[in-house]
């Protein structure tokens, strides 16, 4: 008897230790984020011409989703344009930002608006440091509550506070002079030789806005597909190099 009570004394202390450790480190996780995820938000709030290839970089993907359904490809903007990673392309990638960018200059901002943006991320950690410690502050005891309470509010509000953060705050859908001047292959670290045809790397579509350098060639023939070993590969529309 005296066994039994010493072995659910252990598991109680057990259980106890394990609440106060991730009671502790979500504490110290939310205070980081409510001081970083601002600051993440600002710099992107500040840089219009980031804001607007992420703009542009959501809705190339939102095009490409409207055509072969959902895909796994991911982006990441850029100052001076943006990545697409996930397998698609040249060819496809370029077209689709060329409608993307038309379609945006024509009042489609929904295009700007994609659900597995990172905002979506930032937002979630957000609402779970918020609530966790707004539980924590109220109850005043270490224990599971605020950890289960912010997760529950991260996962439920943290996705639809998400669009109207990338609508008025990580994207901006008036793209304004913004041109697509090339994209060019970019290989992962460790690729050599063929293995690069079945490990494609990510896309990097080069952006400018009109009057900056690079701009000039901003038509429809300009455009120039630049891989990995550097051979002028005929392209069609397109001058792959
Ligand atoms: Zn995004």
């Amino acid at each position: 008897m005296l066994f039994l009570t010493l072995i659910f004394l252990a598991a109680l202390v057990l259980l106890a230790l394990f609440a106060l450790t991730v009671t502790i480190g979500v504490t110290l996780t939310s205070l980081v984020t409510l001081v970083t995820a601002p600051g993440q938000l600002l710099r992107l709030l500040r840089d219009r011409r980031l804001r607007r290839n992420h703009a542009l970089e959501h809705a190339t993907i939102n095009v490409i989703e409207e055509r072969y359904g959902p895909s796994r490809l991911t982006g990441m903007a850029r100052p001076d344009g943006f990545l697409i990673r996930g397998g698609a392309p040249a060819g496809l990638v370029l077209e689709a930002a060329q409608e993307a960018l038309a379609r945006l200059r024509a009042g489609e901002r929904r295009l700007a608006i994609h659900p597995r943006c990172g905002t979506t991320l930032v937002a979630s950690q957000l609402v779970l440091a918020l609530t966790f410690l707004a539980v924590l502050l109220v109850t005043r005891q270490l224990t599971l509550w605020p950890f289960l309470a912010g997760i529950l509010a991260a996962g439920l509000l943290g996705p639809r506070l998400s669009p109207w953060l990338q609508r008025w705050v990580t994207t901006d859908a008036q793209v304004g002079s913004l041109a697509i001047t090339g994209i060019e292959v970019e290989p992962w670290p460790a690729q050599f030789g063929w293995t690069a045809l079945m490990m494609p790397g990510s896309l990097f579509v080069r952006t400018a806005q009109a009057g900056a350098p690079g701009a000039k060639r901003g038509d429809e023939s300009g455009y120039t597909v630049v891989i990995r070993n550097r051979e002028e590969i005929p392209g069609g529309r397109y001058r792959i190099r």
